[in-house]
């Protein structure tokens, strides 16, 4: 589901510190400066059962102590289009300033669900103080203090009573036995370009999906024995040039397709190079195992000489490491060079992500490279692997039975995963790998 949750707010009022609260991750680079570069913007959460994205729109903001307010005004409003549920952050400790009175008059306006959250009340005296955060005027205010944790249950809690539920694909007549494919990249890279190509003039739009949380397009291609569903989240034919500038607002986009899809064709381009931008997304589509397929399009803008795609490939594959089992195809739509093959990679991509692997086969093969290469000896364990099953996900998982399983160290997981991808076809695929106790 493609529930997403803004974090809005002034600088240095605790978003980035709040974000990794929420995600439940506190790897994040957290400063006294605010506006320090951050790779993580967005975290996948759950609460009560409900499935969501957290998004920090301050690690969108580029610049330091100097940001625009129209830019954050600008956040606010994209946030509104494009958000489930928002979090409107303010700072106890400098009480309610201008630009908050200011955001707040934006998100009242709204039809969208708002949560007043006031940080930084890490104790008693701040807590009388906070209290004139009511006069903002939202029903649902909570106090938190994000550095400590305080509050941020109660406010997961209204998130989650907020959140829609999940509704089934198929209550909107959607097959669930037809691959889900997403075209997904930054702007500018060839993405209408190449939807128009595949879906040409006579598509078939089988639904618009209604409702705030899930407006994609689903859009069935049925042509040369091949069937998928081409999902549109961004609008991609009619293109709303306002945003379309915003990392902020394209990142939000390819959130919600990605949810949606089972396979991404994730459109760098050729001139550009993968941008951290690009790796970012990569990055989601891994964390939500999803499929995906790389396509370098623009290739007929490159000047070509011999080893410029394999050299092209490996400074590509240098960069995403260590995931570079996923096929890179070199398209130029605009000259309808390998546009079909694009499709053929993903479905081939769909077929290795729901692939049941014969339980006989992956034990003799694993078991045997096991046996050759066994984990090595920690803490005095001798850590011995019996059994290897597949679990009935709907991505490709895979768990080690064995005495000792909390001290399998995760280089050799990652051994075992390069073993797991050379012998079987996982090409494209995230995959998961377990140590469990037998
Ligand atoms: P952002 O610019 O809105 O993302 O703010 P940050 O998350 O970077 O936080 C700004 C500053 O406020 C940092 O120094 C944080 O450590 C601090 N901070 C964040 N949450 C709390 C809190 O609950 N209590 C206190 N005392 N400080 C906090
Ligand atoms: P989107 O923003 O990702 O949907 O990108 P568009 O499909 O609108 O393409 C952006 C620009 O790149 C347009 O001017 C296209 O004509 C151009 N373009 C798309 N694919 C190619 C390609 O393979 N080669 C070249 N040279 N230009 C392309």
């Amino acid at each position: 589901m493609s529930n997403i949750v803004a974090i809005v707010g002034r600088p240095n009022v605790g978003k980035s510190t709040l974000f990794n609260r929420l995600i439940g991750e506190r790897k994040a680079i957290i400063d006294d400066i605010s506006g320090v570069t951050r790779d993580r913007i967005y975290g996948f959460s759950d609460w009560n059962g409900k499935n969501f994205t957290v998004v920090d729109t301050g690690g969108f903001v580029k610049g330091s102590s100097d940001i625009f307010e129209a830019e954050i005004r600008r956040q606010v409003q994209i946030a509104i289009e494009e958000a489930t549920v928002i979090v409107f952050l303010t700072d106890v400790t400098t009480g309610i300033t201008d630009l908050d009175e200011e955001i707040a008059r934006m998100l009242r306006k709204n039809p969208k669900k708002v949560i007043l959250a006031v940080n930084k009340v890490d104790n008693s005296q701040r807590q009388l103080m906070a209290n004139e955060f009511w006069s903002l005027g939202f029903d649902d205010t909570v106090f938190l203090s994000s550095i400590s944790g305080s509050g941020t249950g109660e406010l997961l809690d209204i998130v989650a009573e907020v959140l829609p539920e999940n509704i089934s694909p198929e209550a909107n007549q959607i097959r669930p036995d037809i691959p889900r494919i997403a075209i997904v990249g930054q702007p500018n890279v060839g993405k209408s370009s190449l939807t128009n190509a595949l879906m040409g003039e006579e598509r078939n739009i089988v639904t618009d999906l209604p409702g705030t949380t899930r407006d994609a397009i689903y859009t069935l291609y049925n042509k040369f024995g091949k069937e998928f569903y081409l999902i549109d989240t961004a609008g991609i034919r009619k293109k709303a040039k306002v945003h379309e500038d915003l990392e902020f607002y394209s990142v939000l986009r390819a959130i919600k397709a990605i949810e949606e899809a089972d396979v991404c064709l994730l459109m760098i381009d050729a001139t550009v190079g993968i941008e951290a931008q690009d790796l970012s997304i990569l990055g989601l589509i891994q964390k939500r195992k999803k499929g995906v397929v790389i396509l370098v399009n623009k290739w007929d803008l490159m000047a070509k000489e011999t080893n410029t795609a394999r050299d092209f490939e490996m400074r590509l594959k240098e960069k995403m490491a260590p995931f570079t089992d996923v096929k890179i195809l070199f398209t130029s739509v605009m000259e309808k060079q390998r546009i079909f093959q694009t499709v053929e990679a993903a479905l081939e991509v769909y077929e290795n992500r729901r692939q049941k692997i014969k339980t006989s086969e992956l034990n003799d093969v694993m078991l045997e490279i096991i046996e050759k290469n066994p984990p090595p000896v920690h803490r005095g364990k001798q850590i011995k692997i019996k059994y290897v099953g597949q679990l009935p996900v709907h991505y490709p998982a895979f768990v080690f039975y064995c005495n000792f399983p909390d001290h399998v160290r995760d280089s050799y997981r990652s051994f075992i995963e390069n073993q797991l991808r050379k012998h079987f076809k996982l090409t494209g695929v995230s995959i998961a790998v377990y140590f469990r106790e037998k």
